[in-house]
């Protein structure tokens, strides 16, 4: 039953994980079928086609991965002992599944998955909570059974939260009944099978923790029911070339753990249990793909560069410095964006200046002589953080974020700046601020980068005096003022996510309106010319690293702008390159200004997509 009764058993703020995962799939096993068991177990059943939102190409086959396992038919068949042993069984599990939790935690840290060990160790904390024990042993006391009373006290905990105003609370509801399930399962010994082959995740739902506590090789693809194309899952899976298909919504509902299932990120389709005439025609994609795949291997070394002459530098985007190897496999000149919010996730305090120092220069170093820029942390919105206490606002995403923080919390901005100052030494750095609005903000902001250069050099530290400074343009404030800002800043860098969503008045994450979210709305095209021709003027760069970047059709009119630097998901890195490559730029501009003339984002995108 739902109580709005806020118990002790609730855990405090800092306990809880900011993203709300079905993280127990974090680590998560099941076992996936080899391709040639999917082929057999589909001449078993009936096909269920679904579609979806294609937004990360490729063909995935696998077998279906939902969270959540139905505990049903064990909890019937469970032999309960006396309350006593049941108190004692409940009081023992409790100890051993945060044992094993702490494993886990430790073999993430030491592979350097740092927000998968936040987010276990948040669930650590909340099996050892001490009130959840007294809850349980309450529970106990009417059900006669551990695992039932388990399940019964984090559910009722869940249910707590559930019925909070506050939002972060709310989302931590998911995590509650996945540690209740976790204890659950040790009790009634249910083993977790390891993964043989590879699965589709697939979730209403899935948080990135999700997708990136499960091993690259063992995800074939990502089924999303809601989401979309900028959520956080699905731009980790676009770092890790992962097929993806959103917005399925009840199609989810088709699924069962272990179904064999095909997936096609580039058209949406997805065939759950497959027949072998179905599995076929993919088979015959899958080839192609893998043909594409060898070509695309082929551009690696080749410069982005159009058939008369016009260079763009195509880099990545990443979320921590492993993700530089990845993108240096795809051609990639260096990074565009690194989120460095991710080196403060899945923490319980703010990272030391020592702490991110490493992870800065490592990513420095592993660009080997091209520009790693580093973008101060994008706190807030759809990221919070446990310990940056943000009042419960309406509107999250004009609220307190980004830069907005960093100019007022001086005690987390200055250790990140002198961090990035440092691991300039090691390379080419480039400090970026985000969601700026104004010239006073970034004036204020490069203050801070002059006294923590002077706090280094009072310390007696190694630092990097040319790092160059400059902004995210993903307001239409900074875009309106691009012509002022221009004079102040080294770079813009064009953040598409949130310049649609705030011109559009479209928010980036609601499939509902997602038709409407188009990077070629012509009032977004007049915003992103009119950054990219201010930049220029002052002979500074604009580069991009919104996901419109990784649009071919998008570089080709970025390019007659003017644009110097793509940023994007590594994989996507080939297919721009490619088409930049079969084009000139004097029909590029052609291209442009028919663009500029038209008035409708729809038609626009479909008269580059038929563009030959
Ligand atoms: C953007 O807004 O385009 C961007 C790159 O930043 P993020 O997606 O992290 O908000
Ligand atoms: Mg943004």
């Amino acid at each position: 039953m739902a109580t709005k009764k806020k118990t002790t058993a609730a855990p405090k703020k800092a306990a809880a994980p900011k993203a709300a995962p079905k993280a127990a799939a974090a680590e998560q096993k099941v076992e996936a079928a080899p391709a040639a068991e999917v082929k057999a177990a589909a001449t078993a059943g009936k096909t269920d086609k679904i579609k979806g939102k294609g937004v990360i190409s490729g063909v995935a086959v696998g077998r279906i991965l939902l969270a959540g396992q139905n505990l049903d038919s064990f909890l019937v068949n469970y032999k309960a002992g006396t309350i006593e042993d049941e108190k004692k069984k409940a009081a023992d599990a409790l100890v051993k599944v945060a044992e094993a939790l702490q494993n886990n935690i430790k073999k993430f840290n030491d592979q350097g998955l740092k927000e998968q060990a936040g987010i276990l160790e948040a669930h650590r904390m909340m099996v050892e909570d001490p009130a959840m024990s007294g809850l349980i042993d309450e529970k106990l006391e009417a059900s006669g059974s551990a695992p039932k009373a388990v399940l019964d006290a984090y559910e009722t905990q869940a249910q707590v939260f559930e019925a909070m105003e506050d939002e972060y609370f709310r989302g931590r509801a998911v995590d509650m009944r996945d540690v209740g399930k976790r204890i659950a399962k040790y009790l009634l010994g249910i083993k977790e099978p390891e993964i043989v082959g590879k699965v589709i995740v697939a979730g209403t739902e899935i948080e990135p923790s999700v997708i990136a506590g499960l091993p690259t090789d063992k995800i074939a693809g990502v089924i999303l029911g809601a989401g979309s194309t900028t959520a956080h899952a699905v731009i980790i899976a676009k770092t890790r070339a992962i097929p993806t298909v959103v917005g399925v919504g009840d199609g989810i509902k088709k699924m069962a753990d272990g179904d064999p299932a095909i997936l096609d990120g580039e058209t949406g389709e997805i065939l759950i249990r497959p027949t072998d005439e179905e599995r076929a025609i993919y088979d015959e994609k899958i080839k192609k793909q893998e043909e594409l795949k060898a070509y695309y291997a082929t551009l690696k070394t080749l410069p982005a560069k159009t058939q008369d002459g016009q260079e763009v530098i195509l880099a990545a985007n990443i979320g921590s410095p492993n993700d530089v190897d990845a993108a240096n496999g795809f051609g990639a000149h260096g990074v565009g964006l690194f989120r460095s919010e991710f080196v403060f996730m899945g923490k319980t305090d703010v990272p030391k200046e020592e702490d991110q120092f490493k992870e800065y220069k490592a990513a420095v170093e592993k660009c080997n002589g091209n520009l790693c820029v580093i973008r101060t942390m994008d706190i807030g919105g759809d990221k919070p953080l446990p310990y940056i206490q943000v009042d419960k606002e309406e509107n999250p995403f004009l609220g307190y974020r980004a830069i907005r923080i960093s100019l007022q919390r001086k005690d987390l901005f200055m250790p990140q700046l002198k961090a990035i100052l440092r691991a300039g030494v090691f390379g080419k750095a480039a400090i970026m601020f985000p969601m700026v609005i104004n010239v006073k903000e970034f004036l204020d902001a490069k203050q801070f980068v002059e006294d923590a250069k002077m706090e280094l050099a009072h310390e007696g530290k190694d630092f990097a005096q040319d790092v160059q400074v400059g902004i995210m343009v993903e307001t239409p404030a900074a875009a309106v003022m691009a012509p002022v800002l221009a004079k102040y800043v080294d770079f813009f860098s064009i953040g598409t996510n949130d310049l649609v969503q705030y011109t559009l008045a479209v928010d980036r994450g609601n499939a509902q309106i997602s038709y409407l979210y188009n990077h070629f709305n012509p009032a977004v095209l007049r915003l992103i010319k009119r950054t990219i021709e201010s930049a220029n003027a002052e002979g500074k760069w604009a580069g991009m690293c919104g996901e419109m970047a990784s649009d071919p059709n998008a570089a080709i009119l970025l390019m007659a702008m003017g644009i110097k630097e793509l940023s994007m998901s590594a994989p996507s890195i080939p297919r721009v390159k490619e088409r930049i490559r079969n084009f000139t730029f004097t029909r590029a501009k052609e291209i442009l200004a028919e663009v500029m003339e038209m008035e409708d984002g729809d038609k626009i995108k479909e008269y580059l997509t038929n563009l030959k």
